[in-house]
């Protein structure tokens, strides 16, 4: 729902997606307009099972609030699991006090402190874990895991269970390949392309080609990029970059949706 990076630009909202298992809603990230994204995108504001926000940087959570405000309109009166880094938890502190106050549900706040790949919720059809990403401040990547249920292995006994991962945002490290090994679909920042490759190391960023490798070296199935920083024009040469060494790849744009 949100493919650009820092700040929202004309024709892209900041990080945010929705992942969806067989009609349970999993809230990735919540960068500014993700409920106006989630209006266009059709998706339900009281249905979400959990939302996972990778780090406290504003381009990740600054439609947090309306959010949950808007839940509590709606009538929400189901717990909502919320994982992220420590800090998160002040900030979710801040909400309930001032804003919360009268919510009719619960916020079940879960503090992230993985330091390799970690199981941190079970669903009914798949199992998320957490995984440490390097960046400026403590900031973690999600790992969905379809489960293999009796019903697969009946109807197919070598039934291969799907997984999505989303990493964002991260310089690159040996780990990582690691951490998303096998992903039937890698979602990887790409914030930068090679011409600043040094900004990209600067800012604890990626470049194209360096989610491109992640991908490659992870063995996945598809890469999907996105968190384009605004001084990107040509997404298309972007694009090229990256399928220079994995060519399975798609550059998001808002309200894509990826079926696999
Ligand atoms: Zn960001
Ligand atoms: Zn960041």
């Amino acid at each position: 729902m949100g493919t650009a990076s820092a700040m929202p630009i004309s024709d892209r909202n900041p990080s945010a997606q929705m992942f969806n298992a067989n009609g349970r809603l999993f809230l990735i990230d919540c960068g500014e307009g993700t409920q106006k994204q989630m209006r266009k995108c059709h998706f339900s504001f009281v249905k979400l099972e959990a939302i996972f926000i990778s780090h406290i940087h504003g381009d990740h959570l600054f439609g947090l609030f309306g959010l949950l405000n808007s839940m509590a309109m709606y009538g929400r009166i189901a717990p909502l699991d919320i994982y992220g880094p420590q800090a998160l938890g002040g900030v979710l502190n801040f909400y309930k006090s001032y804003f919360g106050a009268e919510d009719q549900y619960e916020i079940r706040f879960h503090a992230l402190q993985s330091r390799g790949l970690e199981l941190v919720h079970t669903s009914k059809y798949l199992t998320v874990s957490a995984f440490p990403l390097r960046h400026k401040i403590d900031c973690y990547g999600f790992r969905f895991d379809e489960t293999v249920t009796e019903r697969h292995r009946r109807e197919n006994p070598a039934y291969v269970a799907k997984s999505y991962a989303y990493c964002s945002d991260t310089a690159p490290f040996d780990e990582l390949p690691e951490y998303v090994k096998g992903v039937t679909c890698l979602y990887h920042e790409a914030t930068y392309m090679n011409d600043m490759a040094d900004k990209a190391a600067n800012r604890f960023h990626s470049t194209a080609a360096q989610a491109a490798e992640c991908a490659l070296r992870a063995g996945a199935g598809k890469l999907i990029v996105g968190h384009y920083s605004s001084r990107i024009n040509d997404i298309g040469a972007l694009l090229a970059e990256c399928k220079e060494v994995f060519p399975d790849t798609f550059a998001a744009s808002d309200c894509d949706v990826f079926e696999f």
